[in-house]
């Protein structure tokens, strides 16, 4: 048995990937099963209802020695939390690597914008059936994280993919469900602020500092701009109690492909506008313009940091 997980704080990527990539290990006549580390966004939450899917079950822990396999992510600080009681059977991502494993293992990477593309051409080397359900998710993922092919992530072949499994899929206006995805990921009413700022957020060790990068891609920015000084209050309250050397907090204008970031301290202040060449705004709050790629332009521009 082979439990397929995607990170922490999972995206539609994360589950959507965990559960084809499970299928696929089953055609492969392996037994697997997909879980998760969270609770669903409210994009994801829409994806599996809309299509009536179930959702995985939240296992923070397995038992040692358990059989496991990474979809869209490969970094220990985003794993299961006892990752390294586990053997890892195979890694399939499209993240920058940092991992060293005990034992030999299957990866499967690629400079692509997502995991559901790679998990598509996975499915046809194998000369696989794509279902129509499994093609309306791995469209999903794809859609979520290149934000319809806006994000500086998204390569010709993901474009290719996506019109491929609409042959599948039969979605009648891409561009119409794209925004539904979106309106469903911007609706955080129901959440606390500290839901709020861990909704997405990844952690790194960067020169050893630990960072984290919190992101909130939306089509209603002011919602979180609103909410300023509560924002800033509890993201100096999770760096203290989680030990972060720094937190900065992006929200992403998903349809003006803008990012505005807030800065809790100095620290983040000083990278920001060092790093990042953001135009201050005020105090704590940074304007990054089209920086808007966590994977793509702001953590390889963190790994500067010294
Ligand atoms: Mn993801
Ligand atoms: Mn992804």
């Amino acid at each position: 048995m082979i439990y397929v997980v995607g990170h922490k704080a999972p995206d539609t990527d994360a589950i959507v990937s965990a559960i084809v990539f499970a299928e696929f290990l089953k055609l492969k006549g392996i037994e697997a099963q997909a879980i998760k580390l969270g609770e669903l966004n409210m994009e994801t939450k829409f994806v599996l209802e809309k299509f009536n899917v179930y959702t995985p079950e939240t296992l923070n822990t397995l038992n040692a020695g358990e059989k496991i396999a990474l979809v869209d992510h490969n970094e220990s600080a985003q794993s299961i939390d006892n990752l390294e009681a586990l053997n890892i059977e195979y890694i399939v991502d499209h993240h920058k690597f940092n991992l060293k494993t005990e034992k030999p293992l299957n990866i499967r990477a690629e400079k692509i914008g997502s995991t559901a593309s790679i998990l598509y051409k996975m499915f046809v080397e194998n000369n696989f059936e794509i279902s129509k359900l499994n093609a309306s998710l791995l469209i999903s993922a794809i859609i979520s994280d290149t934000l319809f092919f806006r994000s500086p992530t998204t390569t010709e072949q993901d474009k290719t993919i996506v019109s491929k499994l609409n042959e599948i899929a039969q979605i009648e206006n891409l561009e119409n469900y794209s925004l539904d995805l979106f309106n469903a990921k911007s609706d955080l009413s129901e959440l606390s602020v500290d839901q709020i700022i861990k909704l997405d957020m990844k952690k790194f060790e960067i020169s050893g500092k630990k960072i984290a990068v919190g992101v909130m891609e939306t089509t209603n920015p002011d919602f979180a701009l609103n909410l300023k000084s509560e924002i800033i209050e509890r993201m100096n309250e999770i760096k203290s109690e989680e030990n972060f050397d720094g937190l900065i907090f992006c929200i992403v204008d998903i349809l003006k492909e803008q990012n505005t970031t807030f800065a809790p301290s100095e620290f983040e202040a000083n990278i920001c506008t060092e790093l990042f060449n953001a135009d201050q705004i005020d105090n704590v709050t940074f304007d990054l313009g089209s920086l808007i790629s966590r994977k793509k332009q702001i953590i390889p521009k963190l790994e500067t940091l010294n």
